[in-house]
C-alpha cells in the first residue's frame, strides 16, 4: 500500500513528523488506494518557521525575479499535469473533462499573477503621499478538496505575487490529488521556505497555523463551519482573513425563458463535479405560470445525464468523493422526502449497476425554500426546485438564504435578467451563460464568506497600504 507522508518544508520534501493516518480512497471503487500520513504541529510549526525566514529575500525580490518564480510554478504545473488529472478523477470522482479544465487552469493562475507584478500595481503617488502596497508577510493557504491544484494555485500564485511567503495546507480528504502538485512545487525549485507544503488535519495542524503569531495572513476556501473557527483563531493576533466559504446558489428560470436553454444552463451549473462545487446552482427557482412544464424538463434531464466511470469520455456524473459523502447526499434526499418534497427524478440508493463505489442517484426534488434541503449545503447531486409567483417574489426566496456566493438567471431578455441580478444579495450572478473569467472578482456576500479573490482584487487581499510623506 503507498504511504502518502511526505510535506515540502524549507525546500525539501520530508517525511511528516506526526504519526495519525488517514485512509486514502477512490471514489470510483470505494476501496482504499493509499495510507495517508497526517502531519502535527511540529509539521505546522517548522512549516511557519521556514516561511518567516524566507519573507525578507522573497519580499525585496526585484519583480523582475518574482515573475520568473511565477513562470516556472506554472511550467511545473503544467509538467504534471496528466498525474494531476488521474488523481483527481481518482480520489474525488469528477469526470476526466471536468478535471482536465480544473488541471490546466492550475497553470494559468501563476502566469495571470505574473502580469501583475508591475512597478504600478505596488507604487503610486496620491496627492502629497506616494502609496505603497507591501507584501502581509507570512500567508497560510488552506484548501478544500473539489480541486488540490486549482485552489492552491489560485491562492499561491496571487500571495507570492504579492511578496508573501507562504505554508499551504490542503485538506486531507484530498491528499492524492495534492501529491502531484506537491511534486509540481519541489520541481519548481523556489528559494527554500517561500512555498511550504504541511498535510493534515484542522487540529491540530489547521489550528496551530491559524493561531500562530507567526502568521499574518489566512486564506481559507473551505465550509462556513471552519470559516467560523478560522476567524476566531485568527482575531487574537489580528490575521488578516480571506474566506470563501459554502453557498446554496439560486438558478432562477424567469417566466420568459426558452425551455431548452434555461433546462440544460440549470442542469449545467446545478451538476457538474457531480454537485460538489460552491458555486453549483442546487435550488432552481421556475415561475408558477409554466411550472408543469419546467418541472417535467428538469426531471427528463436530469433522468437522462449519463452516469459512468469519470475516466470515461461520456461521462457526466460519476460517484462523490468518499463513502461520507455519500451518506451524507442520502440523508439529504430523505430528509427531502420527509420534509414532504416531490421527488420528480433520482431517490435513495445507488443508480442501477453503480452498486460500487460512491455514486449517487441525480435527484430533483420539488420543495419550498424554508425546507432544510433548500436551506443547507449538500455538495452532492440532489437539486431543490422551488415554484414562485412572480420577480419579486424570486428575489425574495433567492435572497432568503444564510449564503450568498453565486447566482444564475435564464431569460429571453439580458437586459431584464441584468436588472433582476442587482436584486440578489450574491457576489455574482451569471445570467443565461457560465462564463469562465479568473480576473473578475469572487467572493461571497452573507455566510458565504468575507473578502474577494481572483485578479487585482484577489492580489489585494495579500497586500497592506502604506503612505508616505516625505517633502
Ligand atoms: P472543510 O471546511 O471541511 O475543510 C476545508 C479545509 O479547512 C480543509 O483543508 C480542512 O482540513 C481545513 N480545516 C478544517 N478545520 C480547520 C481548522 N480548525 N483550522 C484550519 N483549517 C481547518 O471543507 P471541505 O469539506 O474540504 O470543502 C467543502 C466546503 O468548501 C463546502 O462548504 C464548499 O462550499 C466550500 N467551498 C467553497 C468554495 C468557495 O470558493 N466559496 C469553493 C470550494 C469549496
Amino acid at each position: 500500500m503507498q504511504r502518502l507522508d511526505r510535506q515540502y518544508v524549507n525546500g525539501k520534501i520530508v517525511p511528516s513528523h506526526g504519526t495519525d493516518t488517514y485512509v486514502v480512497s477512490s471514489a470510483i471503487t470505494g476501496e482504499q488506494i493509499a495510507e495517508g500520513v497526517l502531519g502535527d504541529a511540529q509539521d505546522a510549526n517548522d512549516a511557519v518557521a521556514a516561511a518567516k525566514a524566507a519573507l525578507p529575500v522573497w519580499s525585496a525580490l526585484p519583480l523582475e525575479q518574482r515573475r520568473a518564480y511565477l513562470d516556472r510554478l506554472a511550467d511545473a504545473f503544467l509538467g504534471r499535469r496528466d498525474e494531476m488529472v488521474a488523481n483527481l478523477v481518482e480520489e474525488f470522482g469528477t469526470s476526466l473533462m471536468a478535471a482536465t479544465f480544473i488541471v490546466n487552469q492550475s497553470a494559468d493562475w501563476f502566469r495571470d499573477a505574473r502580469d501583475l507584478v508591475t512597478e504600478e500595481t505596488f507604487t503610486h503617488k496620491l496627492g502629497p503621499a506616494t502609496v505603497h502596497k507591501v507584501p502581509a508577510g507570512v500567508a497560510v493557504l488552506i484548501t478544500p478538496w473539489n480541486g488540490a491544484s486549482w485552489f492552491i494555485a489560485m491562492k499561491a500564485s496571487l500571495a507570492l505575487a504579492a511578496g508573501c511567503t507562504v505554508v499551504i495546507k490542503p485538506s486531507e480528504r484530498g491528499m492524492f490529488q495534492a501529491q502531484p502538485v506537491l511534486d509540481a512545487i519541489a520541481d519548481a525549485d523556489l528559494p527554500p521556505g517561500v512555498i511550504n507544503v504541511v498535510f493534515g488535519k484542522g487540529d491540530p495542524v489547521g489550528n496551530t497555523l491559524t493561531a500562530h503569531p507567526d502568521v499574518a495572513k489566512i486564506s481559507l476556501t473551505g465550509s462556513t463551519a471552519t470559516g467560523k473557527v478560522i476567524a476566531r483563531n485568527a482575531v487574537d493576533t489580528m490575521k488578516r482573513v480571506t474566506l470563501e466559504l459554502g453557498g446554496k446558489s439560486p438558478m432562477i428560470i424567469l417566466d420568459d425563458a426558452d425551455t431548452a436553454h434555461a433546462v440544460g444552463f440549470a442542469i449545467g451549473v446545478g451538476m457538474f463535479n457531480n454537485s460538489q462545487a460552491c458555486i453549483a446552482g442546487t435550488r432552481i427557482l421556475i415561475p408558477r405560470s409554466r411550472e408543469d412544464e419546467f418541472k417535467t424538463a428538469l426531471a427528463a434531464a436530469v433522468q437522462s445525464l449519463p452516469i459512468g466511470d469519470p475516466r470515461d469520455e461520456g461521462t457526466v456524473i460519476g460517484p462523490v468523493l468518499d463513502h461520507d459523502q455519500y451518506e451524507r447526499v442520502q440523508s439529504y434526499i430523505l430528509t427531502g422526502i420527509e420534509e414532504g418534497g416531490v421527488v420528480l427524478a433520482g431517490g435513495l440508493g445507488h443508480p442501477d449497476g453503480f452498486e460500487r463505489g460512491n455514486y449517487v442517484r441525480p435527484t430533483l426534488i420539488a420543495t419550498t425554500n424554508d425546507k432544510r434541503i433548500a436551506q443547507e449545503e449538500i455538495f452532492g447531486p440532489v437539486l431543490a426546485v422551488i415554484t414562485y409567483d412572480n420577480d419579486d417574489d424570486a428575489v425574495t426566496i433567492a435572497n432568503d438564504s444564510t449564503y450568498g456566493l453565486h447566482a444564475y438567471v435564464a431569460t429571453a431578455d439580458p437586459a431584464r435578467g441584468a436588472a433582476l441580478a442587482r436584486r440578489l444579495q450574491v457576489g455574482r450572478v451569471m445570467v443565461n451563460n457560465m462564463v469562465d473569467s479568473r480576473e473578475v472578482p469572487f467572493g461571497g456576500f452573507k455566510q458565504s464568506g468575507l473578502g474577494r479573490e481572483f485578479g487585482a482584487y484577489g492580489l489585494e487581499a495579500y497586500l497592506e497600504t502604506q503612505a508616505i510623506f516625505a517633502a
